[in-house]
């Protein structure tokens, strides 16, 4: 891309339904926002528990910036590591079942590093086709073999672990699709890991807090073992920022000395730490809010079985519906934003071209009058 060239460019993506604007809210995340001087009841965030803005967060979180300050002021290795990070990094080890975890900026920053820390030139990684943007990108900066395999295609996986020469080798995944709601077949795929030598990297940004009662994808599937590595963000449904990466007190080590995204970057605010903990309470204490999320699939799938469109159900917040082109979604979409329900048009190349779709997501935080509301915005708006 020259200078001169960045017109055409915008105006290309325009033109093909695939240029993305930022809408800024008003208000707090939740089921309702208000967006452009309008309110809109939203089914787009990640804040599946509802807890991103929830008093006990808030409150701890205040506390601590009044305990511990705003800014880390230093990375993690040099002076920017607090007390708080630590007691906060035990109770998340201990939430998932694993020795010990580390805590990165973003999920991003954690697939980046640990990836690139576990595996390298002469290596291979093999993933899911459907994997987040952010492990791909991590396989490409490792500078390992990179293959990808169909998704959730377990003789496909086979069939590149038998054939690879490599003798380090890394299986990354998500647990949980991020744009279509299913879950990786996990147990299948730590067995071809043990049966191929390999490292299997679970990205549960969208199980942990969920699945397991909470705990995650490793609870749910009794996953614990050395050549797991268990990857989860805490933007989502823990309602706060950041990611942290759980396994044995030596693989924390290791990433502690080689993962390039946590050693050169600041630390993030310590005040985070306290938020996290309390979410971790929230998310055993109120067991509802992952019920009410099943309850509010169930309604919506009923609803769904008898339109033209088609719902990929799941048992996670994330419910796709499928439209095909960009334009149609992109259609359907300020269709329900008229409407006041705002669900965003989830586009290539976030998802494979021809396969656009309207990404609903169900949180704790709607109530059944707002999942009817949902149906009804969604029977005008689709038919
Ligand atoms: N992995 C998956 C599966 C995700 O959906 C996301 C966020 N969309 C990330 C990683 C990145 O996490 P973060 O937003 O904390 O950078």
């Amino acid at each position: 891309m020259r200078p001169d060239q960045l017109d055409a460019a915008l105006a290309a993506l325009a033109d093909d339904h695939r240029l993305r604007q930022r809408h800024a809210l008003h208000t707090p995340q939740g089921p309702r926002v208000r967006i452009g001087g309008r309110d809109y009841l939203a089914f787009a965030s990640n804040d599946y528990l509802g807890l991103a803005n929830h008093p006990a967060l808030k409150t701890a979180m205040q506390q601590a910036i009044a305990d511990w300050g705003v800014g880390a002021g230093a990375s993690e290795l040099v002076a920017g590591h607090f007390a708080i990070q630590q007691q906060a990094e035990a109770a998340l080890a201990d939430w998932v079942g694993c020795e010990a975890a580390l805590v990165f900026g973003s999920g991003y920053a954690a697939n980046l590093g640990v990836i690139t820390s576990l595996v390298g030139r002469g290596d291979a990684v093999f993933a899911d086709k459907l994997n987040h943007a952010s492990l791909n990108d991590a396989c490409v900066l490792s500078r390992a073999d990179f293959q990808r395999f169909r998704h959730s295609d377990l003789d496909h996986l086979a069939t590149l672990l038998q054939k690879t020469p490599a003798r380090t080798r890394l299986i990354a995944v998500d647990a949980v699709y991020s744009m279509d709601g299913d879950e990786a077949p996990l147990r299948e795929l730590l067995a071809l890991a043990e049966r191929y030598d390999a490292w299997l990297y679970l990205d549960d940004a969208h199980g942990f807090g969920l699945l397991g009662n909470g705990r995650g994808a490793l609870a749910e599937y009794a996953l614990h073992h050395p050549r797991v590595v268990y990857m989860a963000t805490l933007g989502k449904a823990a309602g706060v920022a950041g990611a942290f990466v759980a396994g044995s007190r030596a693989l924390v080590q290791w990433l502690v000395n080689s993962a390039r995204t946590y050693i050169f970057t600041t630390a993030h605010p310590p005040a985070q730490a306290a938020a996290v903990m309390a979410s971790l309470q929230l998310m055993g204490d109120e067991p509802w809010r992952r019920e009410r999320i099943q309850q509010h699939i169930v309604t919506l799938a009923s609803f769904m079985q008898d339109k033209s469109l088609h719902l990929r159900s799941s048992r996670s917040p994330i419910q796709a519906i499928i439209i095909g082109s960009n334009e149609a979604a992109v259609s359907y979409s300020m269709a329900l934003r008229e409407q006041g329900v705002w669900i965003p048009a989830i586009r290539p190349p976030t998802v494979p071209a021809g396969t656009a779709r309207l990404r609903v997501s169900l949180t704790a935080g709607h109530t059944e009058d707002d999942i009817k509301a949902l149906l009804a915005a969604l029977d005008q708006a689709i038919g």
